[in-house]
């Protein structure tokens, strides 16, 4: 058995993979539209599922693997509650794709699909004790501690909700204060009106601290200081070998990570963990949602 198909399923896109350990053979991306209700978006699953199937003999494939934004029970496959994508709450994903496609299908949070990919095959393929964070939208995060995913009750890893700041800006999940109330786009937003008096996008901001300009690197340094006091405070609890950062905003590398480094120096008791860039990028969430049912799911 060769194969895994893996699915990242996310608010705006979803990529399906045939893929072979790490590596990707073929891949297929389109937009979620979960506005055109569930089964729209699965029908358009299911094609894209049986059309990476038309090219290997399926007696290879292991399984199915899914990643979605939100909390999931991995028992069941069952998404609980998904805020970015409408439509999907109390839905067994993996009862529905093992009925079409007689598969072994398995469900994770799409952080932590990604932190299987990034461990097993990316950056934190020399380390026991690893920490991912994805910055985009929001800021997600997953926990792998010697070895293995900590789970907790079966959603452990929600460091955007950690509070830094007391009393401080509203995040989205209600709370106020959040790292991901600062380390995020609305973050990024925030800091872009004070500095530029609006709204740019955050590849812009990129594209203007890459040429050197001043503001733009200011922005990236406060989202930066956040970061670090976030990962400071991850330090002292877990004491990881490295933290792994990807998603969009983390596209602008040492811009980001460069301050966050010198924030977590300042304010941790432990010796720092190493701060990289997710290795696989974009195509993280898919080879870690494939990596899922070689490791026969999560417990
Ligand atoms: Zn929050």
């Amino acid at each position: 058995v060769n194969y895994s198909i893996g699915l990242d399923v996310g608010g705006t896109k979803i990529s399906a993979a045939l893929v072979q350990k790490d590596k990707i053979l073929e891949k297929i991306k389109m937009p979620t539209e979960s506005e055109k209700g569930r089964p729209y978006v699965l029908k358009k699953i299911t094609e894209a599922v049986d059309s990476l199937l038309k090219n290997v003999d399926k007696a290879e494939v292991v399984g199915i693997g899914v990643g979605f934004p939100g909390l999931v029970d991995v028992k069941t496959g069952t998404i609980l509650k998904a805020p970015n994508v409408p439509g999907w709450n109390n839905f067994s994903i993996q009862k529905f794709l093992e009925s079409k496609f007689k598969l072994k299908t398995y469900l994770a949070n799409d952080v932590r699909a990604m932190a299987l990919g990034e461990k097993n095959y990316g950056a934190g393929k020399n380390y026991k004790n690893v920490i991912c964070l994805t910055v985009g939208t929001g800021l997600g995060g997953a926990v792998i501690i010697n070895n293995e995913l900590y789970c907790g009750k079966g959603n452990a890893g929600e460091i955007g909700h950690i509070i830094i700041v007391d009393d401080g800006e509203l995040c989205g999940c209600g709370n106020k204060g959040c790292l991901e109330a600062y380390v995020s786009s609305r973050g990024i937003n925030r800091e872009s009106k004070k500095v530029f008096g609006k709204v740019l996008p955050p590849l812009d901001i990129e594209d203007m601290a890459r040429k050197g300009n001043a503001k733009a690197i200011r922005v990236y340094a406060t989202l930066g200081r956040y970061l670090g006091v976030g990962i400071a405070t991850l330090t002292s609890v877990l004491d990881p070998e490295v933290v792994i950062v990807g998603g969009g905003i983390a596209h602008a590398g040492k811009y980001l990570l460069g301050p966050a480094v010198e924030e977590l120096k300042k304010r941790s008791i432990n010796r720092p963990p190493k701060v990289v860039q997710a290795e696989f990028g974009k195509d993280a969430g898919v080879i870690g949602a494939a990596h899922l049912p070689i490791m026969g799911g999560l417990k």
